[in-house]
């Protein structure tokens, strides 16, 4: 995976965080203050400006831009946690020409510290992390079995969808949905929705 395929990968991102908007917004709406969607639409919306003046060429780069430009743009509690996740990652995969997928495991692990150290959620907290590590996990099993890369890409995809729809049952602890206690459960996390997004995203550039 070149930085071209990241950067397709931020471009389908951005449109398809676009698409589903309003369904995030609703997700929110129900545990939150209802801006998920129109938060990450307007920091990823932003993302695309910036990196049409100037191409990044390095894949680490192009993930510190699109960070920083998160960080920038969005007010709620996921714009510093997505941005904090693509800047660590983008640290880890610097000038790497031609990233495999272990590389990613350990780039997105990179991704998952810097969520935690900033928000200190752990699995079970009805949070954006209860997709991600199951994502994360099933990149490395797919590592540790020898499949190829755009199978363990969709096994990624896959466990983040799962992932997002486990916290339905469970009782928030970070963020504003916490404040809900007890009337938390019975809805899907908005940010464990957007990241299975964002790995669906990764599959679909991985599948063309
Ligand atoms: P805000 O809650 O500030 O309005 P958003 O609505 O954009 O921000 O994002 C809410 C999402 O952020 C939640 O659904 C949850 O997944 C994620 N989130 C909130 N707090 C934390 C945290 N401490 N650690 C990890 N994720 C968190
Ligand atoms: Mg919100
Ligand atoms: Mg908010």
């Amino acid at each position: 995976m070149n930085a071209a395929f990241f950067a397709s990968w931020i471009e389908e991102i951005i449109r398809t965080v676009h698409v589903e908007r309003d369904r995030l917004t609703r997700l929110d709406a129900a545990v939150g203050d209802a801006d998920h969607g129109a938060n990450l639409d307007r920091g990823f919306a932003a993302v695309a400006p910036v990196l049409a003046a100037k191409q990044p060429d390095t894949t680490g780069a192009l993930l510190k831009q699109v960070g920083d430009t998160l960080i920038r743009n969005v007010g709620g509690a996921s714009g510093p946690l997505y941005g904090m996740a693509f800047r660590e990652m983008g640290k880890v995969l610097g000038d790497t020409p031609d990233v495999s997928v272990a590389e990613l495991c350990t780039a997105l692990r990179a991704g998952l510290a810097g969520i935690q150290k900033l928000g200190a959620a752990v699995e079970g907290d009805k949070t954006l992390v209860d997709a991600l590590i199951p994502a994360i996990r099933a990149l490395e099993q797919a590592v540790r079995d020898g499949v190829k890369q755009q199978e363990a890409i969709a096994a990624a995809a896959a466990a983040a969808l799962a992932g997002a729809e486990a916290t339905i049952p469970m009782l928030a602890r970070k963020g504003r949905a916490s404040y809900l206690g007890p009337r938390s459960v019975g809805h899907e996390d908005p940010g464990a929705a957007s990241t299975a997004l964002i790995f669906a995203a990764l599959n679909t550039v991985a599948t063309r």
